[in-house]
């Protein structure tokens, strides 16, 4: 029989992609489940959106587009990143795909040979992790604890870039722990970038709409507008507009990037199709209201999450001021039993969990940091107490 090729030995599912699956096998056969198992928004496009979808699709919209994008799109999304205050861009530093996570791809086909070095911080998200095992990177993890914060410091950045990776790849604010880099953390991470001129930065922030309490998003090429010639910042629609199925993502790069991006783009996807590209132009520049109060509401559950989550004697973790993730250091379960079944790891925890109490959560090790779980606390208030209600019981049962 043929065989695959050998890099699908090093490509698994992912992780994330299976506790979803789960949960929904058991809602099928009946079971009364709450889902904080996948990053989904939760709501829908404003009006204008739709409007400009079906506007398009009247009209003779079955074409082939362009593989950096329309014109409209590209200039859409320099107007979008100048109000976040990245300036100075032009249409040859952007570049578009289906959804951040084929950008995050193509980038890593772009900057990484096989055997190159990429660093990243842990926690981090599941697809970094496998995209860069699918084309045969070498990682640098850089473990953050909760201790820490799940933040990297300045230190442990000088470390890992004074061995040359070719690729940094940062993420703010943080799937899954939710924390958000305040400016002088960013400038004091800048500062240790500026000094290491031989490797790509990846900035993918695509939660830059959902920072709360007043921290402001910051980017390094806000604080230090030379670093615009290596950071390659990555954005998406998924989040901030309620799209995740619209499939739209972006990257605003050195020319020679966005350009590689292009090209990779013209032998893969062609283009983004032009009923997406219309509904995609009309979310970035229409009225930005909906992101504005869907950022207001996260701030809201997040309180509602951290509030139940800081009632459970042991568990500890930082309070997260971004995105719409919890990621609770749950490690005093760990050596304890539920209902009589062993909780010895995160993934026994979730495994009891789902199964005892119908709540769906990822454990940390998906996203390298095996004492935690991901709460996704994007759904209704209604689910989100009762499921933050039922991990509370579940802690009060452990024996
Ligand atoms: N980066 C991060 C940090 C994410 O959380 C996600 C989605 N969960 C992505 C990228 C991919 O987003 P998209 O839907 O645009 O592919």
């Amino acid at each position: 029989m043929p065989q695959l090729a050998t890099r699908m030995g090093r490509a698994k599912p992912s992780a994330i992609m299976v506790i979803a699956e789960k949960a929904k096998r058991l809602k099928a056969e009946g079971r009364d489940i709450v889902s904080f198992s996948i990053g989904v928004p939760n709501f829908l496009p404003g009006e204008h959106v739709y409007a400009a979808a079906r506007e398009a699709l009247a009209k003779d919209s079955g074409q082939y587009g362009s593989n950096r994008g329309s014109d409209a799109l590209v200039d859409a999304f320099l107007g979008h990143i100048e109000a976040l205050g990245l300036t100075g861009y032009k249409r040859e530093n952007v570049s578009t795909g289906v959804g951040a996570k084929q950008i995050l791809y193509n980038l890593a086909e772009a900057l990484l040979d096989e055997g190159d070095e990429i660093a990243f911080p842990a926690p981090y998200w599941t697809s970094y992790l496998d995209i860069a095992e699918i084309v045969g990177a070498k990682i640098n993890i850089l473990p953050c604890p909760p201790e820490q914060h799940y933040k990297l410091t300045p230190a442990q950045l000088d470390e890992a870039l004074a061995r040359k990776p070719r690729v940094f790849l940062f993420n703010n604010p943080s799937n899954p722990t939710g924390m958000v880099y305040t400016r002088d953390e960013i400038v004091a991470l800048a500062d240790v970038i500026a000094k290491y001129p031989d490797t790509w930065i990846i900035t993918d922030d695509i939660y830059n709409t959902m920072v709360f309490d007043g921290v402001g998003y910051h980017n390094f090429v806000h604080v230090r507008p030379e670093l615009k010639d290596r950071v390659i910042f990555v954005d998406s629609l998924s989040k901030t507009y309620g799209m995740p199925g619209w499939r739209v993502g972006f990257i605003a790069a050195p020319e020679s990037v966005a350009k590689a991006v292009t090209t990779l783009n013209s032998n893969h996807i062609t283009s983004l199709p032009e009923v997406i590209t219309a509904a995609a132009v009309a979310a970035l520049s229409g009225p930005q209201d909906v992101p504005a109060a869907k950022c207001a509401e996260f701030a809201v559950k997040r309180d509602r999450v951290y509030n139940a989550l800081v009632s459970i004697p042991g568990v500890v973790w930082p309070r997260p001021q971004g995105a719409f993730y919890a990621f609770p250091d749950i490690s005093v379960a760990f050596g304890k039993k539920h209902n009589g079944v062993a909780i010895t790891s995160d993934v026994d925890f979730c495994a009891a969990l789902l199964e005892t109490k119908g709540v769906a959560c990822v454990p940390g090790s998906a996203f390298g940091e095996p004492r935690a779980l991901r709460i996704s606390y994007s759904c209704p208030d209604e689910a989100l107490d009762k499921g933050m209600a039922r991990i509370v019981e579940f802690f009060a049962e452990l024996t």
